[in-house]
């Protein structure tokens, strides 16, 4: 399987800087054969620019986040059949800025995980354990229960989902996890998501890192084979850092085929 790179800009660009940097990401792409299935996620406001520009290209269009309700009084709020209606073609669900900053429970998680399905979204679950959990030994308890939560009375369907391994230590740090614990957590998540669903299921769900991944780091985790791609925040929004990590994406592919 090709490996998934996710950009995720969170609100450090506006509409302008976004309509640039995608068209510098469409740039970067151009001739590649065997380059990695790539999706970036602008702020909601850039969504609609950025999917003119990446249009008839194979870069996906995500957004950062989603209300659960579908319609109605929720001021300020963006449903799923908004972000379908606009093109969106995946969103991502509980990063850890948003279960932190924002009070996101697991509960609300596994609402916002139904309702990405609901309007075919392809949701990026974001799940993690925080320094404290980690120094405990506890980063596998904490994933297996976020990860249960958050596809509890979950019906998949060969759609498709993302689960981005993102330890909340890692994030926005300089401190990107050690490759060798992150393939011993993925492999936690894929034995979590066997007891879940069928195997051809399983098989269609790409486990993903992130937490402070640059051009100088990103070799280490792809060339993982229970690495299936990665979840970049801040080189995201940084042109010669994110073609980079592309480009050693793209020869990873390569090497592997
Ligand atoms: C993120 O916020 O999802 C993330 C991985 O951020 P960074 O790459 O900046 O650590």
């Amino acid at each position: 399987m090709s490996k998934l790179i996710i950009g995720n800009w969170k609100m450090n660009v506006g509409v302008r800087e976004s309509l640039a940097l995608a068209r510098a990401v469409l740039l970067g792409m151009r001739g590649k054969t065997f380059a990695p299935d790539v999706v970036v996620c602008p702020p909601s406001v850039a969504l609609t620019e950025v999917r003119k520009a990446v249009a008839h290209s194979r870069i996906g269009l995500g957004a950062q986040n989603l209300f659960f309700e579908d319609v109605g009084a929720y001021t300020g709020e963006i449903s799923g059949r908004m972000l379908a209606e606009i093109g969106c073609g995946y969103v991502i669900v509980g990063h850890s800025e948003r279960r932190n900053l924002f009070g996101e429970t697991d509960e609300i998680v596994k609402n916002k995980v139904l309702a990405a399905l609901r309007h075919r979204l392809i949701p990026i679950v974001c799940v993690g354990e925080n320094e404290e959990e980690r120094k405990c030994g506890e980063a596998e308890k904490v994933v297996e229960r976020q990860l249960r939560m958050a596809l509890d009375g979950v019906r998949f369907s060969p759609h498709g989902c993302v689960i981005a391994y993102e330890p909340v230590w890692a994030i926005g740090t300089g401190n990107a996890g050690n490759p060798a614990d992150v393939v011993r957590i993925h492999t936690t998540i894929w034995r979590i998501l066997s007891e879940l669903m069928e195997r051809t299921l399983v098989d269609s769900v790409r486990i993903v890192y992130g937490g402070s991944i640059n051009s100088g780091n990103s070799y280490a985790f792809l060339r993982e084979q229970a690495i299936d791609g990665l979840l970049v925040g801040g080189a995201s929004v940084k042109i010669s850092q994110w073609s980079e990590i592309l480009h050693t994406a793209t020869q990873v592919i390569e090497s592997q085929q």
